[in-house]
């Protein structure tokens, strides 16, 4: 793609994605307006930014899940009385994504479709259930949305850059992970910024209700941290020069830098970001299930190949699964 056409590309989405807000979605999502308005710049919102990313359940291994049961059903044939089975007959897996990020889970604005990597992964999850990948109903939400939409039963599974955490874990259950990402910082290619390090008392913006504003408000050079609803917002403000960086998964903002060539990740990763699919607490035989699946795709390839059609060359290598019981 030409750069113009790419700096193109990236406004309509930016744009598509500011006017669509979250009510676009093939199910319509809570009205842009049930949602706080972006913080005034430079103000935090403590009720969003989580006091520290070391609370009181950080011991335990994130990366260890259930293990998948020993022989997984064939495909359209979930065992009966499963949640897997509920899903199936309701027709539909309903899965909590993003329209917000480049190559993860976006709405192309050509086609009006939602897709990326965890589109994909998803859609791997439902062809285990139903035999058919397309069985899908994807569910537009931001960040914050996503453990309040596991526990309320809006969705049965969220595939959304979601990191996996001991504090999550006390909420929700996770897959192993099939993605490890890791945080660091855009800058506009005319920024003198090398790293967090120089962010101190500078704006940086990050979703609320994700690990990465929580980063960046316990970060040592205390930079100001500034929260707003979807990833696109934090594009848009640094854009205008409304913020002096963004701070998030180097997956996220590689597909930030892919959209505009005069954005650029800089700094090491400073934070491990490893991606989970999450579901509900009460349903381990789903996580066994969706384990099960990543399994099979670790071994056939599948992952590798989705690694390969979003990332091109750029991909870390897929992780293997850990398993606790
Ligand atoms: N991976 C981080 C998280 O789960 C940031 C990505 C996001 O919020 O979409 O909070």
């Amino acid at each position: 793609m030409s750069m113009n056409r790419r700096v193109l590309t990236a406004a309509l989405g930016a744009a598509l994605a500011l006017l669509a807000g979250c009510s676009a979605g093939p199910q319509p999502a809570p009205s842009p307006s049930s949602f706080p308005a972006a913080r005034p710049l430079g103000v935090q919102d403590p009720a969003v930014i989580p006091s520290s990313s070391a609370g009181p359940a950080q011991n335990c291994n994130p990366r260890a899940s259930l293990r998948p049961p020993s022989s997984m059903p064939a495909p359209g044939q979930p065992p009966a009385g499963s949640t897997m089975a509920r899903i199936q007959q309701s027709g539909l897996l309903r899965v909590g994504v993003d329209q917000n990020t480049f190559l993860f889970g976006y709405r192309n604005p050509t086609t009006g479709q939602i897709e990326g990597f965890d589109i994909d992964v998803a859609r791997e999850v439902a062809r285990a259930i139903f035999g058919d990948p397309n069985k899908v109903q994807l569910v537009a939400i931001s960040s914050a949305q996503r453990i309040p939409y596991i526990q309320q039963k809006k969705v049965d599974i969220v595939a959304r850059t979601m990191t996996i955490t001991c504090d999550r874990l006390q909420q929700v259950g996770f897959s192993s992970v099939y993605y490890q990402a890791g945080q660091r910082v855009l800058v506009s290619r005319s920024s003198p910024v090398k790293s967090m390090d120089d962010l101190g008392g500078k704006k940086v913006c990050a979703a609320a209700g994700s690990t990465s504003i929580a980063n960046v408000a316990n970060y040592r050079s205390k930079p100001i941290p500034v929260s707003v609803q979807d990833w696109t917002d934090c594009m848009v403000l640094l854009q205008q020069g409304q913020v002096d960086a963004i701070s998030t998964d180097d997956a996220i903002l590689a597909g930030m830098a892919d959209q505009d060539p005069n954005l650029q990740l800089v700094g090491p990763s400073f934070s491990p970001q490893p991606y989970g699919i999450a579901m509900a607490k009460d349903s381990p035989d789903l996580v066994r299930f969706v384990n099960g699946v990543l399994d099979r795709m670790r071994r056939d390839g599948t992952l590798q190949a989705i690694n390969a059609r979003w990332l091109k060359g750029n991909a870390p290598p897929v992780p293997a699964a850990e398993y606790q019981d």
